[in-house]
């Protein structure tokens, strides 16, 4: 059943699928990219024999759209989005979707679904979801020759409620191998995740922190988020890993370090020095930065920074990229794209 804009309660959307008026489709066949178009039917026919069915190719992104205080919207780095589909779709032997299509295709679904981008103040924002899969049969194991891209939209409340630490457990299973995966965003790194997470939910913990696949000694990243911790001398240090996705919101937040005199470097962070920071947290597009209250490691809890407050310098980076995100701050050039 289609979603009614009137049945919905801004302030308590949660982060659950809602079946939107529009979304965007385009097929990949005969060696090209056929043209796209808005449509309204949200399911999708497959045969028993579809590639994505059996051999999991399938790639996604996550990005959202943001009502601005004098009603317009905004999008945060869309290009940034269309770039990492790119090279998702590159490790998955997927045919890449020409990356200013997608962001026109975004536009197209935002505005399609105008009505319902959560308004300013609500916490709420509308969430994109654009996605491809491998249609066409296969038995034996190969790539598919057509596929499908879809981006559909749905209006979500804050993923992790606002700045509140949450507690996170360090994993003894891997999310994805050294040279596999794990810098493409795809279903299969999910599927892995899943029983972890599954397991850690039931235990208390909001997620678990995977470790270096090789040596499980450096921190990686969580399930669905990258890593980061304030050291005691106050700098920004993030993991710099082959396994592990490379998160829009670390990169931003690179830079806001940078321009806060947080000397932020990416490097390989050992769990013992993780235990030890000032500050820690996960960032993402879904929470923009999910504070760490503590990690979880061989049954010892390790109190970062506080198990009920956020510390300064994690509340001034979050402020710092929300405003811009909102067009409250003028952030650096090309990072918002405000719709017509
Ligand atoms: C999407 C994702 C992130 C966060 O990336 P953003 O671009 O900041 O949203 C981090 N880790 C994993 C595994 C992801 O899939």
């Amino acid at each position: 059943m289609k979603q009614r804009v009137e049945d919905l309660d801004w302030k308590n959307l949660g982060f659950v699928y809602r079946d939107l008026p529009y979304r965007y489709e385009a097929k990949y066949k005969d060696g090209e990219w056929q043209e796209g178009k808005l449509v309204e039917d949200s399911t999708i026919t497959l045969s028993e024999g579809a590639e994505v069915l059996h051999y999991g190719q399938e790639i996604f992104e996550g990005l959202k759209a943001y009502r601005r205080e004098d009603g317009k919207i905004n999008l945060f780095r869309p290009d940034q989005n269309a770039h990492r589909f790119t090279l998702s779709a590159q490790r998955l032997a997927m045919p890449p979707f020409p990356e200013d299509r997608f962001v026109e295709a975004v536009k197209q679904v935002v505005h399609a679904n105008e009505e319902f981008v959560p308004p300013y103040d609500s916490g709420a924002t509308l969430y994109l979801r654009p996605f491809m899969v491998g249609t066409s049969n296969v038995l034996g194991v190969q790539a598919a020759d057509e596929y499908v891209f879809r981006i559909f939209a749905v209006p979500v409340g804050a993923y992790i409620k606002g700045l509140n630490p949450a507690d996170y457990i360090v994993s003894d299973y891997d999310r994805a191998a050294y040279a596999g995966t794990g810098q493409a965003k795809t279903s299969g790194n999910y599927a892995s995740s899943l029983l972890p997470s599954v397991e850690a939910h039931k235990n208390g913990y909001a997620d678990c922190l995977y470790l270096d696949p090789r040596e499980h000694k450096y921190v990686d990243e969580f399930g669905g988020a990258n890593f980061y911790g304030i050291t005691q001398e106050g700098q920004f240090v993030t993991p710099k890993s082959k396994s592990i996705l490379i998160s829009i919101t670390k990169r931003s937040l690179l830079e806001l370090a940078k321009e806060q005199g947080l000397n932020p470097v990416e490097r390989q962070i050992t769990l013992e020095e993780a235990f030890k920071m000032k500050e820690a947290g996960a960032m993402g597009t879904a929470a923009v930065i999910s504070p760490v209250g503590s990690i979880t490691y061989n049954g010892k809890k390790h109190v970062i920074y506080s198990e009920t407050e956020t510390g300064p310098v994690t509340t001034k980076l979050y402020n710092e990229l929300v405003d811009i995100q909102y067009g409250k701050k003028k952030g650096p050039e090309g990072w918002v794209q405000t719709l017509d």
